[in-house]
Parts: structure tokens; sequence; C-alpha cells
């Protein structure tokens, strides 16, 4: 069996679509839906991802605003910056791009955010939402994973999902959304003793680790689902994801690539959440 590939960026294209249609809607009654993406310092990689992000917005119609700031900039500065972009009504989300520098608290300064412009579902209201099933945002990249299921209509209902990896921003709320869909859910982590028994009976598995090759073939079920969330870098410096791609294709029924999976989703599924705070406040 040669798995079919789940295309990420074809799926960011349409929901990318419906987002600029909604957004003309909106633009209709007034109302633009506006993003500010804070960045403090000059990390390389966070600098690519808020040109993406900024990029995505102006892309499908939203306003954004891109406000960077020195790494000397101090923790009080930048709440007081939070606090003038809550007030703002302009602004609808907003995104403090991670990692902020060692001596501000990023705890902090997303609990400063308001849950109501919380896109990035980061907030400890977003993530106790989520939690209990109240509304509220999702993060963006284990959402954009549920709207890859359900772009090939996988009925979640008495499956077994296994999610490896249990971060805050990926691992832990990707087992609460395939949960809230009436899955089992396996969280593995780093002290999961068995991780390829725990694979083995898997009917979809997330892999969110950041390290290669930690899903190769023989951990997958014949005809299972298969996530790929890593990042990393093989050997010729290319992007590549957490599972051995090669091999587990062959044995997956439906794979996600990396690069061109769940990468695009995650800023498309951040463009969903800013106009669906803008929605919430208009109606
Ligand atoms: P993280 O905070 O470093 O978490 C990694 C998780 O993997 C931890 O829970 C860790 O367990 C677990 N782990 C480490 N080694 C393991 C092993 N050998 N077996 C099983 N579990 C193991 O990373 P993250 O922020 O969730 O990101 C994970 C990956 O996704 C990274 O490559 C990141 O770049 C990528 N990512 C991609 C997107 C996207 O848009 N595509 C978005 C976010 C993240 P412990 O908790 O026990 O330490």
């Amino acid at each position: 069996m040669t798995a079919q590939r789940i295309d990420g960026n074809a799926l960011s294209q349409q929901l990318r679509a419906e987002v600029a249609t909604r957004t003309a809607a909106l633009k209709l009654k007034g109302i633009t839906p506006g993003l500010a993406v804070v960045l403090v310092g000059d990390n390389s990689a966070s600098q690519v991802y808020v040109r993406n992000k900024v990029k995505a917005c102006q892309d499908s119609g939203l306003h954004s605003v891109l406000e960077k700031y020195d790494a000397s900039m101090t923790e009080a500065d930048l709440l007081t910056r939070v606090d003038a972009l809550n007030k703002d009504p302009s602004i609808h989300g907003i995104l403090v791009q991670l990692p902020l520098p060692a001596h501000i608290d990023a705890q902090k300064v997303i609990e400063a955010i308001s849950p109501a412009k919380d896109v990035d579902g980061f907030h400890i209201a977003s993530a106790g939402a989520l939690m209990t099933g109240m509304p509220g945002f999702w993060p963006c990249t284990p959402y954009g994973c549920m709207k890859m299921l359900e772009s090939i209509g996988y009925d979640l209902k008495g499956k077994h999902a296994v999610v490896i990896g249990r971060s805050n921003i990926v691992g832990k709320p990707m087992a609460m959304m395939l949960l809230q869909k009436n899955a089992t859910v396996t969280l593995c982590h780093s002290a999961t003793k068995d991780l390829k028994a725990m694979t083995l009976q898997a009917d979809v598995i997330v892999a969110a680790v950041g390290k290669r090759n930690v899903l190769t073939a023989d951990m997958v079920k014949p005809g299972a689902v298969v996530l790929d969330v890593g990042m990393n870098r093989n050997d010729e410096g290319k992007l590549c994801g957490d599972v051995d791609f090669a091999g587990v294709e062959q044995v997956a029924s439906y794979i996600t690539p990396v690069p061109g999976g769940v990468g695009p989703m995650t800023i498309t599924m951040l463009l969903v959440n800013t106009l669906e705070a803008a929605e919430r406040l208009a109606a």
C-alpha cells in the first residue's frame, strides 16, 4: 500500500479562499479583521515566521500590523504594548512571537493578552476552554491537524489515536481535540516505556517531537493515518519531519509530507482564528 498524501498547501489554499470570502463579507459590515504580530529581538527563524504570517493576512484581505522591538525591550514595556493592543478596536487577534528574550516571562506576557484576542490559543483561558469543551481559540497547529483529518472525511469516533509529544502548544491540545471527537487517546512522551507497542495499536498517529525518524514503518499498523508535525533538518540540511516518510508511506493509508503538510496549515488556522475573533465581535 502506498499512502495518499494529505496536501497541506492545497487544503490551505482552499481554507484561505474561504477566509478571504468571509473577510470580504465582514468588511461590508465595516469590520476588517486585524492581527497584530509582536516580535521582540532578532531571532532569524522568528523573523521568517512573522513575515509569513503578516503576508498571509494581507493575501486574504485581513489587516495586519507587525511591531518589531529590540531584544533589550523590558517586560514592563512589552506588557504595556499588549495592553494597548487589547484596547485597540482595529485589532482582533494578538500574537506575541515566541521565544521571547530570556529576561521576559513569556507566560506572563501570554496571560496579559485578552482571551478574546488570543488567536494563538496559548492563554490559560483558551487551554481551559479546550479542556472543558467551551468556545475559545484552539492552538493553530493541532487545529490544522484536525482540519486535515476532516478533509479526508475521517471519523474519529471509537478510533485509537496516539499522540507523540506533550507540549502545551501541540501535543496536549492535540490530545484534547481528538478526545473531543470521541477518539480513545494515548499521549506519549520521552518517558514512555515502549513507544512502538503504543503506536502499533493506533489508527491515527500524530508525531510532534522534533526528532527525525521517531516513527518508522515497523511502528505503524497497516492502514493507519499519520500526521507529521515535526520540523527538523536532514543530513543535507533539508526540512524533514519526525516520520521516516519513505518507509511509513508504504504502510499508512494517509500521510502528511514535510514540507507541505502541517506547516502551511498552522498559518492558515491563525487566519481562521483572527477572522473568527472579528466575527464574534460583529455577532
Ligand atoms: P517540544 O516542546 O520540544 O516537545 C517535544 C515533546 O516530544 C515533549 O513532550 C517530549 O517529551 C517529547 N519527546 C522527546 N523525545 C521523545 C521520544 N524519544 N519519544 C517520545 N516523545 C519524545 O516541541 P513542540 O513545540 O511540541 O514541537 C514539536 C515539533 O513540532 C518540533 O519539531 C517543532 O518544530 C514542530 N512544530 C511544528 C509546527 C508546524 O507548524 N509545523 C508548529 C509547532 C511545532 P517530554 O515532555 O517528556 O520532554
